[in-house]
């Protein structure tokens, strides 16, 4: 099964990547304790981990919510770390087959913290099988043909499943009921941010001017995997300015030229907002024709652009379509012009 693409080539910060360099491992937090904000989170997961450790239990499986770059992987590991188990990982669309599975599941040791990414995409036979596996600890397996097929149950050690998902809407209520926890991630708020940026800028052995790691908190997208990758690019700024530190100045102009915004928008959310005000009259338009008018995959505009949008008020998703708001036509300088019937606005 083909990946879903969630983020465009063209782009230069990268949020969907996984590890896409040993740098990121570095950065990434290994306990609760390194994992900043997301506090109310954190708080409630060190009770069920203490407790789970308590008693010798594995802990109550685990559901992860947010969109990319948040912080689910880091967390599903940081989990891991904090309960001394093993930690093995894959994605959805990787288990292709339910033998996929069942390998997984049959090597899994007592406690292991087993972490599916992109839970939304499994597929239905290898989805009754994580029943099974959840609920009973086994997997029923058939063996023989024909009228000899019998299904045997083969019995597996207790383990935590850790699902993660950008899209919780899409995901069977069979399987969402089968997790004990449910944890939301929210955007990070600006303080967060800017303790992530000096984080990373000291475990990357780089000096950031406080008004910079402010600057380039409130230009991340309320994503820590995007603050870390736009310190890197002004990093690169700051070296090729023969500057000792990255600066403000390094920041203002290291944004400039990756045209992000002061609202943290790049090239392509602006875009995105300037078609459904030009071509559709601010909205209501759907998903796929928008998609269509973007050049971009349905699943990217949905994972990747519009939680931002959202959460930045520039955009609202209707049950007719996609409508920017008053405050994205004041932010792209465009005059507000009378809206299509049946617009909210
Ligand atoms: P997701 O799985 O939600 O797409 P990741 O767990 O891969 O996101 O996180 C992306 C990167 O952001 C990680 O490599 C890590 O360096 C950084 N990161 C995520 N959450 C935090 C956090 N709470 N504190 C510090 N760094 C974080």
């Amino acid at each position: 099964m083909e990946k879903k693409k969630v983020k465009p080539e063209s782009s230069i910060v990268r949020p969907e990547s996984i590890n896409d360099d040993t740098q990121d491992l570095a950065l990434r937090p290994r306990s609760l304790l390194e994992f900043l904000g997301q506090k109310g989170m954190k708080e409630n997961l060190s009770v069920f981990i203490s407790a789970a450790k308590e008693r010798g239990d594995s802990l109550d499986h685990l559901f992860l919510i947010g969109p990319a770059g948040l912080g689910k992987t880091t967390m599903a590991q940081v989990v891991a770390n904090e309960l001394g188990s093993g930690f093995i990982q894959t994605t959805a669309p990787a288990l292709e087959k339910p033998k996929d599975l069942v390998g997984f599941l049959t090597n899994l040791k007592k406690g292991d913290v087993f972490f599916i990414d992109e839970i939304h995409s499994l597929k239905p036979a290898i989805e009754e099988l994580l029943y099974i596996a959840m609920e009973d600890y086994g997997i029923d397996w058939v063996v023989g043909q024909g009228p000899m097929a019998r299904t045997i149950r083969i019995a597996i050690k207790p383990f935590t499943l850790v699902g993660a998902t950008t899209k919780a809407g899409v995901v069977s209520s069979p399987l969402i009921s089968r997790f004990g926890i449910t944890c939301r991630f929210s955007f990070y708020e600006l303080e967060d941010l800017e303790a992530i940026v000096r984080r990373s800028a000291s475990l990357l052995n780089v000096k950031i001017e406080n008004d910079a790691a402010s600057l380039l908190a409130k230009s991340s997208r309320g994503t820590p995997r995007v603050v870390n990758q736009l310190l890197k690019r002004m990093r690169d700024f700051a070296q090729y300015a023969g500057e000792p530190s990255i600066t403000l100045s390094v920041v203002k102009t290291g944004l400039s030229r990756l045209e992000i915004d002061e609202l943290g928008l790049e090239k392509q959310d602006r875009e995105i907002l300037k078609i459904i005000i030009e071509r559709y009259k601010g909205g209501p338009v759907g998903a796929e024709t928008l998609a269509i008018s973007i050049g971009e995959s349905v699943e990217t505009l949905e994972d990747y652009y519009e939680p931002y949008l959202i959460q930045a008020g520039l955009l609202q998703r209707t049950p007719r379509g996609r409508v920017v708001t008053s405050f994205a036509y004041g932010h792209l300088g465009m005059p507000d012009i009378p809206r299509n019937e049946g617009s909210l606005f």
